[in-house]
């Protein structure tokens, strides 16, 4: 019998984890630069934690969620998104006991069982940013400027920055009626699915991608019209800052985001290069989780995006952060005699910082000059007895072919000049 992973999971190869680490370091680079520290927290939880905190009627929790109980009968979850486990840990350890403004960011799995198709997966990941304690618009400058950063950073063109402002508890309250009322008189041309949102998560049934419901709500009235003036006030300020850091972005009266707990500012970025899995990130403001969790009343805003979906968009730009920028030296044994010596020659120049492998299958000097090619070694060193007892070995350029023999104390900086050469 043979195993497979998983349908809906992926094995990360090692010729791609090395292209997830580069990305994965550029990301962590990105959020250093403006002092977010990162954040680990465990993979599942109770399930009560996201059920409340997502929010019973959206689609994660109501159909996608991998839930089990242990052996003590407690019913727990792996985690479908990031949020709610960093507010829950914020609660449990009080984070702002210290500082007043929290900013962390997270990088790691997630599992929702959706229907897999390119694109989406059963566990994928996610990179995100969460700022807890400010009210401030300017924060949600930072986080939307953060998101949109990092596509410009890793020169990805195709993507567009969408905002809008879902409203307070106050205003969206009473655009629920004024919704609900507005679909109940399209009912008869929603899709089934939007027809049972009407009562349990009306807003839902504007961001649904169903023709059908696009056609029957393209008249229905827009939140963005019923904001009350703290709202409204809050939302313009966003879009200040935004103009005056220069971020382009449209505003989307439609984008209500899938999970419940999102107040004020809400944002998606989007792509037409991934067919109908199209969302690269998206965020808002969430600022009545942190109590709804059981902790004191904090603001917050957050922010996450799909590590899949942002390799996908990298391989198809073509994107030279693939490209192959290890420093692989390899060193090749002559025959099996001198074998010690290469380990330990291999080993010196690995205490001066290089990656440097060699052959452990004693093949032909022919053979591993191929592996030596296959790995894309910048340069190779030949040992032989001969050349060590003259006390220098051969240093080649897998590049420009050049060779030279090399005195073994000069080594370290004939090396890093070839691999100077090839940057
Ligand atoms: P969400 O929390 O649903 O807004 O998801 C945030 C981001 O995660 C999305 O914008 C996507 O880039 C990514 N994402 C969501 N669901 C999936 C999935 N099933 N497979 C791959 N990526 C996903």
């Amino acid at each position: 019998m043979k195993f497979k992973s998983i349908t809906g999971t992926k094995d990360i190869l090692p010729h791609d984890s090395i292209k997830w680490i580069r990305v994965e370091e550029k990301l962590r680079n990105i959020f250093n630069s403006y002092c977010y520290i990162e954040i680990r927290t465990p993979i599942f939880e109770e399930t009560t934690l996201f059920a409340r905190g997502i929010g019973q009627a959206t689609d994660i929790v109501g159909k996608e969620m991998y839930t089990f109980y242990d052996k003590g009968g407690v019913s727990l979850t792996l985690r479908p998104e990031m949020t709610a486990s960093v507010v829950r840990s914020f609660i449990q350890h009080n984070f702002n006991k210290e500082s007043m403004l929290s900013k962390v960011y997270y990088i790691g799995p997630v599992f929702r069982q959706e229907r897999p198709q390119a694109g989406r997966f059963r566990q994928f990941h996610q990179f995100g940013i969460e700022a807890l304690g400010s009210q401030h618009p300017s924060i949600d400058a930072e986080i939307i400027s953060i998101t949109s950063d990092i596509y410009n950073t890793f020169n990805i063109k195709d993507f567009e920055l969408k905002i809008n402002s879902v409203g307070c508890t106050c205003c969206r309250y009473q655009y629920r009626d004024v919704l609900r009322d507005a679909l109940l008189k399209v009912s008869d041309k929603l899709s089934e699915e939007s027809k049972k949102r009407i009562e349990t998560n009306p807003l839902r049934v504007l961001d649904s991608k169903d023709v059908k419901d696009k056609e029957a709500t393209a008249n229905a009235p827009l939140l963005l019209n019923y904001l009350c003036d703290e709202c409204a006030t809050h939302f313009e300020k966003v879009k200040d800052y935004l103009d005056e850091l220069e971020i382009k972005y449209v505003v989307d009266a439609r984008i209500v985001r899938g999970l419940d707990y999102y107040t004020k500012t809400a944002f998606e970025i989007i792509t037409t290069s991934l067919g109908s899995q199209d969302a690269l990130a998206g965020g808002g403001r969430y600022d009545l989780l942190v109590e709804e969790l059981g902790g004191q009343k904090t603001f917050a805003i957050g922010a996450a995006a799909g590590m899949e979906r942002l390799m996908l968009m990298l391989e198809k730009e073509n994107s030279d952060i693939f490209e192959n920028c290890q420093n692989l030296l390899f060193v090749i044994t002559v025959d099996d005699t001198i074998r010690v010596k290469a380990l330990k020659l291999a080993n010196e120049l690995r205490g001066q910082g290089l990656s440097v492998d060699l052959d452990f299958n004693s093949r032909s000097v022919k053979a591993q000059f191929r592996e030596a090619n296959r790995k894309n070694s910048k340069a190779v060193l030949v040992v032989s007895n001969d050349e060590l007892a003259r006390g220098t070995v051969t240093l080649k350029d897998m590049n420009s072919g050049e060779q030279q023999s090399v005195a073994k104390n000069l080594l370290l900086e004939e090396i890093k000049k070839v691999l100077q050469k090839q940057v």
